[in-house]
Parts: C-alpha cells; sequence; structure tokens
C-alpha cells in the first residue's frame, strides 16, 4: 500500500463517516506499516484507538482491501508523538469546498469495466439492457423511474454503472448521482444527527438524474423510506430521471409502504432473468479474451466453456469467480485447460452448484408459470386459483430441496406443517388423475432443474 493508496482510503472514509467523524476519529490515524496481512495504525491515544477499533475497523479494513487485496486484520498501537498530526491538506481542501452543486461527496464511485460494452445480452436480459441503454442517451424522460430488478449477481449494478458511465461521458453537464440505498440511508441519517437536512435535501433534490441501487435495502427503514419518497417526488416533479434497482418487483418487497411501491411501479419495470444457456456461454466467450491476454500462453481445450456454462448456473458473478479461478490455477501448474483439469481445479463450485433449487425459485417459476403474483402465492388467499398453484409450489418444494415441512410452511406465509402435507398428497393424487397438473409438474421440474 503506497503513501497515495493510504490517502485515498482515507478519502473514501471521509465520504462514509461524514466530515465530522473524520475530523475526530479517522484523520488522526497513520498507516504505520503492512507485514503479513496484518497492518499496523499509529493512534494518538488508547482512548482513540479503543474507539476507533471498535467502532470503525470494519469499515477502515473494508476500505484497506480496495488496494491491499491481502490484508486481514488492523492493529491499532499508540504511535511515537509526531506521528498523524495536522490535517492533510487535501482534507483542507475538501472542507473548504461546499458540496452542493457537483456533490462529489455523495455519489459512489464507478467500476470501470461496467460499461455497456462489457454487457452481453441474450434473451433473459434483453428489455433490461435496452430500457437501460435508452435511458443512457439522456433524451427526454419517457419512463420515470426505471426500475430494474434481478436476482444477485445477474447485472443490476453493471448495468447502473454503465447508465451513470455513459451519462457522464455524453453530457458531463448533467448532475448524475449514483447510490447504493444503503448509502442514501447513510447520507440521511448522518444529515439528521449533524443537522443538516437543508444540505442534505438541496443536494438530492438538484441532481439531474438519481441512480439508487438495491433499493430493497430501505424496506422497513421508517424515516428513510419517507425521506426517499420525498425525494423521489421532487424530482418526478421536475422530470429528471430515476432509475432503481432491486433484487425483486417493487410489488414483492416486503415492508415496503404502499405509497412507495405504487410510485416505484409508475414508470419502466425491467427484469433480469436468470441467465440461460446461451447467454452463460456467451459471457464465458466474452471474459476468456481478457484472462487470455493476461496468460497469453495458456492452451484451453475446446468444449471446456461449453462444460461450465452447463454446469454453473447460479450467477453471473460465481461464473466470473471460476473462469478466474480456472486460468490462475493453470497458470500455475502449468497446465493445458482441459475438461479434466477444469473439474479438478472447480470441484468445490461444481459441487455447490448441483441441483440447488430453493424454495424461493420455485415460488417465482410456479406464479410465473399460473401468471398469479408470488405475493398472492404466499399470501393468505384461498381462492382456487391461488390454492392450487400454492400447492403445485409446495410439492415441488417438498420433492426438489431438502427443507422440512414446517420449514417450507413458514416461507409460504407462515402456514402450519399439516397445510403443507395436506398440498403435497393432494398434488400427488391429481397428478395421477389430471393430465393438465401432470403436465405442468413436468414442465415445472424440467425449468427448474435447467
Ligand atoms: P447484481 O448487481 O445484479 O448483483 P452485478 O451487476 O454486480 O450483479 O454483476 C455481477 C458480476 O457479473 C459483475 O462482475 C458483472 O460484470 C458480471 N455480469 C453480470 N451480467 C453480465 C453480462 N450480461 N455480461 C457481462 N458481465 C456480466
Ligand atoms: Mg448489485
Amino acid at each position: 500500500m503506497t503513501r497515495d493508496d493510504w490517502d485515498q482510503t482515507k478519502e473514501r472514509l471521509l465520504k462514509t463517516v461524514g466530515e465530522n467523524n473524520y475530523k475526530m476519529w479517522i484523520n488522526p490515524l497513520a498507516l504505520a506499516s503492512i507485514d503479513k496481512g496484518i497492518a499496523t495504525i499509529h493512534v494518538p491515544t488508547t482512548f482513540l484507538g479503543n474507539y476507533v477499533s471498535q467502532n470503525f475497523a470494519d469499515l477502515i479494513l473494508h476500505e484497506m482491501k480496495v488496494s491491499s487485496r491481502d490484508l486481514a486484520r488492523l492493529n491499532f498501537s499508540v504511535a511515537p508523538k509526531t506521528a498523524a498530526s495536522a490535517p492533510s491538506p487535501d482534507f483542507r481542501r475538501k472542507t473548504n469546498t461546499k458540496p452542493v452543486s457537483t456533490n462529489p461527496l455523495y455519489t459512489a464511485p464507478l467500476e470501470g469495466r461496467f460499461t455497456f460494452d462489457n454487457f452481453v445480452v441474450g434473451k433473459p436480459n434483453e428489455l433490461a439492457h435496452a430500457a437501460a441503454r435508452r435511458v443512457a442517451e439522456g433524451g427526454p424522460v419517457t419512463f420515470n423511474p426505471l426500475f430494474l430488478h434481478g436476482g444477485v449477481g445477474l447485472g443490476k449494478t453493471h448495468l447502473m454503472h454503465a447508465i451513470a458511465q455513459e451519462l457522464r461521458a455524453r453530457s458531463p453537464e448533467l448532475n448524475v448521482l449514483y447510490l447504493s440505498a444503503e448509502q442514501f440511508m447513510y447520507r440521511f441519517v448522518q444529515a439528521l444527527r449533524d443537522r443538516k437536512m437543508m444540505d442534505f435535501k438541496e443536494i438530492f433534490r438538484s441532481v439531474d438524474v438519481l441512480m439508487v441501487d438495491d433499493v430493497q435495502f430501505i424496506a422497513g427503514k421508517d424515516s428513510t423510506q419517507e425521506e426517499f419518497f420525498h425525494t423521489f417526488n421532487a424530482l418526478v416533479d421536475q422530470n429528471k430521471q430515476i432509475i432503481i434497482s432491486a433484487d425483486r418487483a417493487p410489488g414483492e418487497i416486503k415492508d415496503l409502504e404502499e405509497r412507495v411501491k405504487s410510485r416505484l411501479q409508475c414508470g419502466l419495470i425491467a427484469d433480469l432473468h436468470p441467465t440461460d444457456y446461451e447467454l452463460r456461454l456467451g459471457i464465458l466467450q466474452t471474459k476468456v479474451e481478457t484472462h487470455q491476454a493476461t496468460y497469453p500462453d495458456l492452451e484451453m481445450d475446446a468444449g471446456v466453456l461449453e462444460f461450465i456454462a452447463h454446469r454453473i448456473s447460479t450467477n453471473v458473478r460465481v461464473l466470473e469467480g471460476a473462469l478466474t479461478r480456472l486460468f490462475a490455477f493453470a497458470s500455475l501448474v502449468g497446465r493445458k485447460i482441459t475438461l479434466e483439469l477444469t473439474q479438478e481445479c472447480l470441484a468445490d463450485v461444481l459441487r455447490a452448484s448441483e441441483r440447488k433449487t430453493t424454495i424461493e425459485e420455485i415460488q417465482r417459476k410456479v406464479s410465473d408459470h399460473y401468471n398469479i403474483r408470488l405475493s398472492d402465492m404466499i399470501g393468505p388467499k384461498r381462492l382456487r386459483s391461488y390454492a392450487r398453484p400454492r400447492q403445485v409450489a409446495m410439492y415441488l418444494c417438498k420433492l426438489m430441496t431438502s427443507r422440512s415441512l414446517p420449514e417450507i410452511g413458514r416461507r409460504f406465509g407462515g402456514r402450519d406443517h399439516t397445510t403443507v402435507m395436506h398440498g403435497v398428497k393432494r398434488i400427488e393424487e391429481l397428478k395421477q388423475s389430471d393430465g393438465q397438473i401432470a403436465e405442468d409438474l413436468e414442465l415445472l421440474r424440467r425449468a427448474l432443474e435447467a
């Protein structure tokens, strides 16, 4: 870790903890050394060391890992008198400029490789990609908000960053603010505590484009939701573009106020579906080029990518990780990448992604199949048009997961295990007598195993 890295780490910490905390606790710290994964940080007093260690150690470690990946632990020790005295010149500059118009303190850093060029498009993400592209053109606002949702590791953050970077490149004059919902909450709480709500409101209401990632995070956090709702409305009224992502559709986010939900549903909702084989193969083919540039001498057998695309179907992040590991491993042992080597190197990942169907997936697939809402499937309604799909889903959960009946009941809106048992029995009977049900089951099972 260079001096620069440390300075940058501190700058990021300033953004996260806010000026007051920074001045009080972070700025007095001095990086003394890093050795065998342990960073020694000098503190002026034992008291300060204890406080920082209890309250900020995780955060500091997290930020330091950006440049020192192997760092495992921090060690605070009282410094010889001279270390860590005056605030760095950098910090002074920051405090003197009021962050109102360009809000450098509020927007989160963007990942350089998350661009549209690096995003592989396939059936499952076609709509989300097209909508993201449209918004990134920065033309007149046609749908507000754009709501992107999908499971973990399917490219939501990638698309969000791509939009932000494209907008900034095309229209540098636009004030684009990107942050996670968690950061939004953090800023909000901080503003409340520091009595800076006016600044907070001013900053958020003066942006041209507001992008909030992982908005499900604010569910159940009442005052943050309230503030988010007001910010949202103020911006929509001014016809400013808002882009939101979440791990599920607005209607399915629990503990989100109705008025927030309905606001979020006003624009375009685009779903990132789980990857299919073609998309996974496409992504692998793209990523393999970067790896081959890094390891030009490594050879790879035909069929290896196809094998991985077939066998690892969880999410793109896992897929990427597998490929990185494979190349690193092959280069270390100096062997060609064969199917055998792949199986050996990725044994644990392959095992982990073997038929690991979850209750949630089943509920999702079944409600899609019968065209009902997930909330109705899990909810209390007893109408036949909900009850039957519910029983089908319960049956599949029993069949395809290792969950117990009480556990399954819990996940279906807190139902009793006897209800689940009854449902499972009923479907077993129907499977014999009702051709349609038998066909549905077969279709669903195959889709879930794919
Ligand atoms: P999410 O935010 O939905 O959890 P991310 O956007 O962080 O997922 O994506 C996880 C990883 O997978 C990132 O490294 C991202 O670049 C990559 N990724 C996801 N979808 C694609 C895609 N269609 N093409 C290329 N890379 C992708
Ligand atoms: Mg994300």
